[in-house]
């Protein structure tokens, strides 16, 4: 695999203080590249480059940043070879999961965001009912913040790391993107991607390093996009808060799967089984934890169990030759450890797997599902990020929804059941960013659709025009027509009579009404 001294510009020709930092492939144990871990000073002069090329940048209008977007796209479908190389040698994830989740997404990204910007950005022409504006033209318009700070995490280096630079830069700004120490190598081909189509310099820098350097980042932006930890969510937020900027907060998740007894079970079991097993359930809004109505509760236990079984675990060897693969961030394995061992040992049972795989320089967990649980178990309650499922009985769907709504986290959820209407009434009452009825996680790839957290998964969503607009600020334009009064009425000098009059107005509009 490529070191960062392999790819040019990598460095974004700043000199750097720090040591270099290992890229692990999880999958193997070996070294997938280096880069630098740069400190505050590197990323203060990033900055002040940043801020220097978005004037232009800008200046190239929707139509100029569409361009390079779009060759953007035809550039990454160009390589996606070498991209999923890149991003299955830092994550260890499979073939299909890089595939699947990340180059579509990405692909989708640059042709939705280059064909959208245009519109969600567009100037709003508003009317308005206030008196004193009458006969002025009043516009709303999308101006982008200048510089705009991306952190992101390891599971998806692609799709939640350098994905969303890509509004941000189709708005106007200029990006300085902090990947993950873990798996910052695919943000950086990106970076260099987009130099061979045409991205001017410092529009898009990548300060690669670890928190202090995500900490550093924060103190120069106008604007952070975070993904992550809801811990380190806070971290920024506050940081944020200080410094009076915009923070958009994607944390983490605890998403609950419903299954009512009328639902399909076979489709119901091959979602949990996908969803909560695709990337090695590293994913922010997999299905962590299932609720089944008692009727169908056996069935569907038994479905998932043969399914998850019969999953292969392993080193990724190209396209089919496993479905599960590495657990990319070596803390994360203790944690899956513990969630497991702490539910065993309240009671639960494993039906399969429930073990680290032993031997071997990778790094793997045995796609597991357990049973018997409740909510005094971890693995019902915290975030365990890992091929993991926990299936509770309960006996109907009030149950299931207090069980499902009982969670700091409101990220994701699903429900099963044939009646679609039931599915959707039940749906609304999750206290969730995205409830899908028979499906689950798709919600993802709508980029027309907010994704976003409630409660403690997040603030702010990204996708959609909200998705585009957080990048700008709003700016209200009112400007008054060449033949208008050299003096408004409500002006010096105050006149008994202007005033009696205006004050007439005011109550013949706004005083008809009726107190009850
Ligand atoms: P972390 O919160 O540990 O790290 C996220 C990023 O923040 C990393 O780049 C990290 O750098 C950086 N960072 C660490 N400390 C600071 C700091 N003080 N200030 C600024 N940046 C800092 O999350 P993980 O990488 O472990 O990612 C997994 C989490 O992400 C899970 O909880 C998952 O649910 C969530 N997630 C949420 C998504 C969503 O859309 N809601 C999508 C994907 C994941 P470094 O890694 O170098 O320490």
């Amino acid at each position: 695999m490529a070191t960062v001294e392999q790819l040019p510009h990598a460095h974004n020709g700043i000199a750097h203080v720090g040591e270099e930092i290992a890229v692990e492939n999880p999958a193997t144990g070996q070294t997938a590249g280096t880069v630098p871990d740069l400190g505050a000073a590197a990323v203060a002069d990033m900055a002040r480059r940043g801020r220097l090329a978005q004037p232009a940048w800008e200046a190239y209008g929707f139509e100029g940043r569409g361009r390079i977007l779009s060759r953007a796209q035809k550039w990454l479908m160009d390589n996606s070879a070498q991209v999923i190389e890149t991003i299955v040698s830092e994550t260890g994830k499979t073939f299909e999961d890089a595939s699947l989740a990340e180059i579509s997404y990405a692909g989708n990204a640059f042709g939705f965001w280059a064909k959208n910007a245009p519109e969600y950005l567009a100037d709003e022409r508003v009317k308005s009912g206030q008196l004193l504006v009458k006969g002025k033209k009043l516009t709303l318009r999308y101006r982008p913040l200048g510089l705009i700070g991306v952190i992101g995490p390891w599971n998806y280096p692609l799709t939640n790391s350098f994905g969303d630079c890509i509004p941000a830069l189709a708005a106007g700004n200029s990006v300085i993107l902090k990947p993950s120490e873990v798996t910052p190598l695919t943000s950086l081909l990106m970076a260099e991607g987009l130099r061979e189509c045409g991205l001017p310099e410092d529009v898009l820098q990548i300060a690669t390093g670890r928190g202090e350097t995500g900490a550093a980042l924060v103190e120069e932006v106008d604007m952070i996009m975070f993904t992550g930890s809801t811990r380190t969510g806070r971290k920024v937020a506050e940081a944020a808060a200080k410094r009076l900027i915009p923070a958009s907060l994607e944390l983490g998740g605890k998403d609950p799967m419903i299954v009512l007894s009328d639902a399909d079970l076979e489709r119901a079991a091959n979602f949990a089984t996908y969803y909560a097993m695709q990337n090695a359930g590293q994913t922010c809004i997999s299905i962590e934890r299932v609720y089944v109505e008692a009727p169908a509760y056996d069935e569907f236990v038994a479905k998932v169990s043969d399914k998850v079984r019969a999953l292969r675990v392993g080193q990724p060897q190209g396209p089919g030759s496993v479905e599960v693969g590495a657990i990319t961030f070596p803390p994360q394995l203790e944690t899956i450890e513990a969630h497991v061992a702490d539910a065993i040992d309240k009671g639960a049972r494993v039906l399969t797997g429930g073990h680290a795989v032993s031997g071997g320089a990778g790094r793997f967990y045995e796609p597991t599902v357990l049973v018997d649980v409740d909510h005094t178990m971890q693995c019902m309650t915290e975030e365990t990020f890992g091929p993991t499922l926990p299936i509770m009985k309960v006996a109907d769907a009030e149950e299931a929804v207090r069980l499902a709504n009982d969670s700091p986290y409101g990220l994701g959820a699903s429900v099963f059941s044939r009646d679609v209407a039931r599915g959707e009434q039940i749906a609304r009452r999750l206290e969730v960013g995205a409830a899908n009825v028979n499906d689950a996680m798709i919600n993802y790839t709508v980029l027309e659709l907010p994704m976003g957290g409630a409660k403690a998964s997040g603030l702010g969503s990204r996708h959609g025009a909200g998705g585009i607009r957080k990048y700008c600020s709003q700016q209200a334009i009112v400007v008054t027509p060449k033949l208008a009064l050299k003096r408004e009425p409500h002006m010096y000098p105050y006149k008994r009579r202007t005033s009696r009059l205006l004050a007439g107005v005011f109550k013949f509009l706004y005083g008809r009404g009726k107190r009850d």
